[in-house]
């Protein structure tokens, strides 16, 4: 059988770039104690994370308003997974529901200018940058997220979303992979082109 080459999907946030570290980074800033295990819950409202969503929805402001420039790199099998992927004939594009732009006249792009950097800061090399919120419009056969609501549109759409596993996503069927290394040998062992036929 020959295998056609897919177009890959991924996230940034809580896939390639480690948001929830930063997002209890700016919640101790703010004194809370950011002590939980999880968060068990993508909304992060529950006991060692934020008390109710006003502090949540702020700490998220503060950190986008700073910038989401420094985020850590939360999988460093990443730039080698995705340069695997290329080679290997697939398309990958970075699909994301960050803002593309800032508020304000100077900010045109702002947040494409962010991802571009810290993409190539740590090495990750895509075939593009697609902003949306309602991610099976970008047309992936793939995707890979963490976000439960992510997953279900783009699986609502008949389009194949992986799990990329984290606490706040245990409830949500497979597939599921660990990291960014799995998921790039499970594309290239064919796993997913029997399903996306
Ligand atoms: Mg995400």
């Amino acid at each position: 059988m020959i295998r056609r080459p897919l177009h890959i999907g991924l996230d940034v946030d809580g896939v390639l770039a480690g948001y929830m570290a930063a997002i209890a980074e700016v919640g101790r800033g703010n004194g809370h104690t950011m002590s939980g295990e999880g968060p068990l819950t993508y909304e992060l409202i529950e006991p060692g994370w934020f008390p109710d969503a006003l502090t949540a929805a702020a700490a998220m402001a503060q950190l986008h308003e700073r910038g989401l420039g420094d985020l850590a790199l939360l999988d460093d099998t990443a730039p080698g997974a995705v340069r695997e992927l290329r080679n290997g004939g697939h398309k990958v594009s970075i699909v994301t529901a960050r803002q593309e732009h800032r508020a304000g006249e100077s900010s045109h792009r702002a947040g494409r200018r962010d991802l571009a950097s810290w993409l190539a800061r740590h090495g990750i090399e895509t075939d593009d940058l697609l902003f949306m919120q309602q991610k099976s419009l970008s047309g992936c056969d793939v995707y890979l997220d963490d976000a439960p609501h992510n997953i279900d549109e783009i699986r609502s759409a008949g389009r194949i979303a992986v799990v990329r596993d984290t606490t706040y996503n245990r409830q949500v069927p497979g597939p599921r992979v660990i990291s960014l290394a799995e998921f790039a040998d499970r594309v290239l062992r064919g796993d997913f082109n029997r399903q996306a036929a």
